[in-house]
């Protein structure tokens, strides 16, 4: 067997997956990007690659990672608030896609870039649609003041520079609002904000938009991995398909990270100890917050079963690493059967945010990676 912990990817899962967003999207003038940062996993990438998805990139690194992996540099958006001059630069000749543009700023830098190197630069411009984050907590990105996208306010701004720059191309608009979204209102409220914005553009700026791209953020279901491992893609795109009309020249991009990989991904750990405390037990693991960081992080939930136990008798535990810090904690208070040292744990729906988001803390070893395919 192999060395534990590892990640185990089910690419049938994956596959069954990508075959449902491609049902959906059929006969659409839809596009699906992958947001790589979910997962960068070799395998993954061309699986995606291969089936047509375009990459949704937030470094150079991924960029080049992408193109490596078989995504066309066209199929190539490239987001992020902080993209460096050499960032810009190696984007430009490798004839990208577009850039996400996050800033003024930025967008003053990618045309001073692209001018010096003889090059005409495609944009998308990120605005902030405004959407209230008190009706969804979990919807952090889409606010006014914030690190991510232009304002609203500053919406004649960039419109008139576009117009402007020679060495600008402007391809269309970027929204994201947040993630692990699972109600459509927000995809709602976000469509309704998006044909002014677009009529602006066309009618006031006389600018060309050939897409728009409402991001990403669908959730998935942490708490039934098992029984339920594909999102609902159908009530997903029919939302947009119902509210968001556009001219036919108009692609509609997204762009998935965690509802595409999520679900496909389990990380493998092996009971060290079963710690008797005085009003609890303890499960040590030897998977830690250096493999995945997100109960510590986001305090995330994440289901784990025991998979090698066949006791029918249950205990409460608290399920936890061997990093020195007490935010190394996968779980509190879950029920499980009998759990005893050497046991092998299952941790669920870790296909997105888990690997990509490892680290070597306490000079501690990456997970392997195994695959069911
Ligand atoms: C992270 C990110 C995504 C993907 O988000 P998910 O919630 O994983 O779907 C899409 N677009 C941008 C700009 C992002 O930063």
């Amino acid at each position: 067997m192999t060395q534990t912990p590892y990640y185990l990817y089910d690419l049938r899962i994956l596959n069954d997956t990508i075959q449902v967003i491609k049902e959906n999207i059929s006969g659409c003038n839809y596009k699906v990007h992958y947001a790589i940062k979910a997962n960068f996993e070799p395998r993954i990438l061309q699986l995606l690659a291969s089936n047509g998805f375009g990459a949704d990139c937030v470094s150079i690194g991924e960029v080049r990672h992408a193109i490596k992996c078989g995504f066309a540099p066209e199929n190539i958006a490239y987001a992020g608030v902080g993209k460096t001059d050499e960032e810009i630069a190696e984007a430009i000749d490798l004839n990208i896609g577009c850039f996400n543009v996050e800033s003024v700023e930025e967008l003053d830098i990618i045309n001073e870039i692209a001018q010096d190197r003889n090059a005409v630069a495609n944009v998308a411009l990120r605005i902030n649609p405004n959407i209230d984050a008190h009706t969804h907590h979990y919807i952090t990105t889409g606010l006014a003041e914030n690190k991510f996208g232009i304002s609203l306010h500053l919406l004649d701004d960039v419109l008139s520079m576009v117009k402007s720059s020679m060495n600008l191309n402007m391809r269309g608009f970027h929204f994201h609002i947040g993630s692990q979204i699972l109600t459509m209102e927000p995809y709602v409220l976000l469509c309704e904000r998006i044909k002014p914005i677009m009529d602006k553009a066309v009618n006031d700026y006389g600018l060309n938009i050939d897409y728009i791209n409402v991001g990403g953020g669908l959730g998935i279901d942490y708490e039934n991995p098992v029984e339920n491992p594909i999102p609902d893609f159908k009530n997903y795109f029919d939302t947009f398909k119902k509210h968001l009309q556009l001219p036919e020249s108009v692609t509609l991009h997204f762009e998935l990270g965690r509802s595409i990989v999520a679900q496909c991904g389990t990380l493998i750990t092996k009971v060290i100890y079963v710690k008797h405390c005085e009003s609890k037990q303890i499960v040590i693991v030897d998977a830690g917050m250096n493999n995945l960081i997100r109960p510590a992080l986001y305090q995330a939930y994440h289901r784990i079963d025991n998979i090698s136990s066949k006791s029918a008798e249950k205990e409460t535990y608290d399920v936890v690493g061997p990093i020195c810090e007490s935010a190394d904690t996968f779980a509190e208070n879950i029920t499980l059967p009998v759990t005893k040292r050497g046991d092998i744990l299952a941790i669920r729906s870790v296909g997105a945010y888990g690997q990509s988001m490892s680290s070597h803390y306490n000079m501690r070893q990456d997970a392997e990676t195994q695959f069911i395919s």
